[in-house]
């Protein structure tokens, strides 16, 4: 199992635990049971690590990662006090190098993973998706795994995230989830700054208090991500997709930074940011008051 702070798929979005000071923040992230994307958002660091073609890769050895997850749930015992993951569990992120939605239509491992986080009392498995799957509602999960939807305003979407399901689809199976047994969180990312992003973003909170029930709100949490970029993926997009560029490579507000693989990744400016930043969870704030925030970067 291992502690890892670097950028995660779907937006980078892993579960973040309080743990012991000496272990400052770090994630719990499960044996991968796969990788790659069938889906292309144009921001993903994910097709980096397979040379930009990305096929999925589905690991046979399912039962052993369900072991290890199992084996150590065991060893941590319970969750000494709630944290800003969870109230009573802890988290494993069983997403980090794909979207499981899209994983499950061609095999069964996003099912024996459901089932093994359903039998642990003290574990919950969680994964981020831009995928609407029906199947996944038969799974049976009991409250024991946590799916987040990744949301941006579809004007945008349209652009960057690429062979994924709508974003309206995505909102409307919020509730069908919570009926099914998930816990159902969102992300709000990647935050992407353009001319009009405020009011792009106040429509969509709207849609969502529109269209979600009182239970769905009820348990409703966030994470908000802004952008980050990488110049390599910068490259590659600007030979099959040079349209989502134009939201994605911004140097006039981004800064880069050299990450531990030795990429050069952009984020917005740490000033320009914190204002954004601030003025995103105001409008949240207004919008949908019930929805913490569990996460803001
Ligand atoms: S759906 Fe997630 S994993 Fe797939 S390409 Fe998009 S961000 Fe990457």
């Amino acid at each position: 199992m291992v502690k890892d702070q670097t950028e995660r798929p779907c937006a980078w979005d892993e579960e973040v635990h309080v743990f012991p000071p000496e272990w400052a923040q770090c994630a719990l992230i499960a044996p991968s049971t796969s990788n790659g994307c069938a889906m292309a958002s144009a921001y993903c660091y994910v097709p980096r690590r397979k040379g930009y073609a990305n096929p999925i890769s589905i690991f046979v050895n399912i039962d052993e990662a369900c072991q290890a997850i199992r084996r150590h749930a065991v060893r941590q015992r319970t969750l000494p006090a709630p944290d800003q993951i969870d109230a009573k569990h802890w988290v494993y992120d069983i997403g980090e190098n794909g979207d499981l939605s899209v994983d499950a239509v061609i095999c069964d491992n996003v099912k024996d993973l459901v089932e093994t986080f359903r039998n642990l009392p003290n574990a919950k498995g969680s994964f981020a998706t831009k995928f609407v799957n029906p199947s996944l509602l038969a799974y049976d999960p009991q409250a024991k795994t946590r799916i987040r939807f990744s949301l941006m305003p579809d004007k945008i979407a349209k652009v960057v995230d690429v062979r994924t399901s709508p974003v309206a689809d995505r909102i409307a199976a919020v509730d069908a989830f919570v009926r099914a047994g998930y816990e159902v969180h969102v992300n709000f990312s990647p935050v992407i700054v353009y001319e009009g992003w405020e009011e792009d973003w106040r429509r969509l909170f709207e849609h969502l208090d529109d269209v979600l029930s009182p239970k769905a709100k009820d348990q409703l949490r966030a994470k908000i991500i802004f952008l980050t970029h990488n110049k390599q993926l910068h490259e590659v997009n600007m030979q099959w997709h040079p349209k989502a560029e134009e939201y994605l490579w911004t140097p006039e507000t981004q800064q880069v930074k050299r990450s531990e693989g030795g990429m050069w990744n952009l984020r917005y400016k740490v000033a320009w940011k914190q204002r954004w930043l601030a003025r995103f969870q105001e409008l949240l704030a207004e919008k949908l008051p019930y929805c913490a925030v569990r996460y803001a970067f």
